[in-house]
């Protein structure tokens, strides 16, 4: 069939048959979807035959590239072997068993992990173990601290946590027990304070809301190392460790939500690992199958396990598809390249050349009022001036047509709320893709002035 044929068909039963989610319904019946048909290392291709050079990671997740025959080789030859067993109730698989000891292996501190299949699943598994952790020693700890602009996933508890992103007020009523707290965003910082006088005043925070809550109702504090969907927002160097001390001081769990930072992308294997903190429980997602299959994980401490099983209960918690062991391969096979191929390292020398060019186009911008980050994940807040911080008219849409007008020259790179601009391309890129990519990213903000 014709190419242009072929995509008014799909175009029909898509409109026909699809039910999209996050589009104006509209806009989505006028334009239908890109579609992207190929891949071959950073390349994807749409089905028009356009090529991309792509520096988001297809949705934060590719680390070994597209199309990589090794990953999909391993996954054809377990999924021959044994394409699925239930993975629960003292039943399990070869490539679950050698991932939890691999997946402890590259996690200081974390010893015992659980599969999930997504990041949203991963986050709630957290909540859950939290809560049955406090209930099996004997304490009635179940409210969870979070933080304002964070994202967790699309699921209840995961949504109620979740306070950036998306506009969920219509899901109402939420999951009850959750409290928020301000996210470090030394940019725009939420509490009026200035960093280095502030005293870390976002995580001192943390203490005043235990304290004010009762330590008694308090089971654990939830974040991302590094806010991801407000724009890879790293915080004050000393935010983590003073958390991690908040957290021991009142026994209450310090969850890291790794599902975007993990698998290398801020030039550590996790990003927890800049600040040398260890967390109680942890999710990975995303990089974990440098998305090849849907999976996730949870991983906790020997302590957290044992509490979990003191009381002898069996855990009530499982998917029907939880540690699949076709997954399982893949993130293996993920981590080998990652391994053999120096791809944390090749994270981090990348990262800092992004880094550089990146705080000259923030001299040299005007439309650039905050460029932040670690290693390949960088942010790049847009604004209408420097000097006021002030924001462009939403109703203009600056972040999402400057990502479409880069897309047209071949580079895809995302937006979030109107001016937050998100990088992030896998470390299996040449420094040159990466200029390509970057010079992209100036010319299209360049564009800001004519539209
Ligand atoms: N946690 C964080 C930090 C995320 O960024 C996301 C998704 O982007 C999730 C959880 C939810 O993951 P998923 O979309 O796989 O459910």
């Amino acid at each position: 069939m014709a190419k242009a044929s072929l995509k008014n068909t799909l175009r029909e039963k898509e409109l026909a048959h699809g039910l999209e989610a996050v589009v104006v319904p509209d806009q989505w019946a006028e334009s239908g979807s890109i579609i992207y048909v190929e891949g071959s290392g950073i390349r994807i291709r749409d089905i028009d035959g356009k090529e991309y050079l792509d520096g988001s990671s297809s949705g934060l997740c590719n680390v070994v590239g597209y199309g990589n025959k090794e990953v999909a080789e391993a996954a054809s030859a377990q999924m021959v072997k044994l394409a699925n067993t239930v993975s629960f109730g003292g039943v399990s698989s070869m490539p679950r068993i050698e991932l939890s000891r691999k997946l402890a292996e590259v996690t200081p501190g974390l010893r015992r992990f659980i599969f999930e299949n997504s990041g949203s699943d991963a986050v709630e598994c957290t909540f859950k173990i939290a809560r049955w952790y406090w209930r099996q020693k004997g304490r009635d700890k179940y409210k969870i601290i979070c933080r304002d602009r964070s994202y967790h996933g699309a699921t209840y508890a995961a949504m109620t946590a979740t306070h950036a992103g998306l506009d969920n007020s219509d899901f109402a009523p939420f999951a009850p027990g959750f409290i928020s707290i301000p996210t470090p965003y030394c940019y725009r910082c939420s509490l009026d304070e200035s960093y280095p006088s502030c005293e870390i005043a976002c995580a001192q925070a943390l203490e005043r809301t235990i304290e004010r809550e009762g330590e008694d109702t308090v089971a654990a504090f939830i974040a991302e190392p590094v806010v991801g969907s407000e724009g890879f927002i790293p915080p004050p160097p000393e935010y983590w460790s003073k958390v991690r001390e908040i957290c021991s001081k009142h026994d209450v769990l310090m969850i890291m939500d790794e599902v975007v930072t993990g698998f290398g992308k801020t030039g550590k294997f996790w990003a927890h690992q800049h600040w040398n903190v260890i967390p109680d429980l942890m999710t990975s997602s995303k990089g974990i199958s440098s998305g090849y299959m849907p999976m996730a994980a949870v991983g906790v401490t020997e302590e957290v396990y044992k509490g979990m099983t003191e009381t002898n209960k069996p855990f009530p918690h499982l998917h029907t598809f939880t540690g699949h062991p076709v997954a399982c391969t893949v993130s293996l096979k993920v981590i080998e390249i990652m391994e053999r191929e120096n791809l944390v390292e090749k994270a981090a020398t990348l990262g800092e050349h992004i880094g550089d060019r990146l705080d000259t186009l923030k001299e040299e911008s005007p439309y650039v009022g905050d460029v932040r980050g670690l290693g390949l994940m960088r942010g790049i807040e847009l604004v209408a001036d420097k000097r006021s911080k002030k924001r462009f008219d939403p109703n203009r849409r600056v972040g999402f047509r400057v990502s479409r007008l880069a897309r047209e020259r071949g580079v895809l790179y995302g937006s979030v709320g109107d001016d937050i601009m998100l990088l992030c391309p896998t470390p299996i890129s040449t420094m040159a893709e990466i200029d390509q990519i970057l010079d992209a990213v100036e010319w299209s903000i360049a564009q800001i002035g004519g539209m």
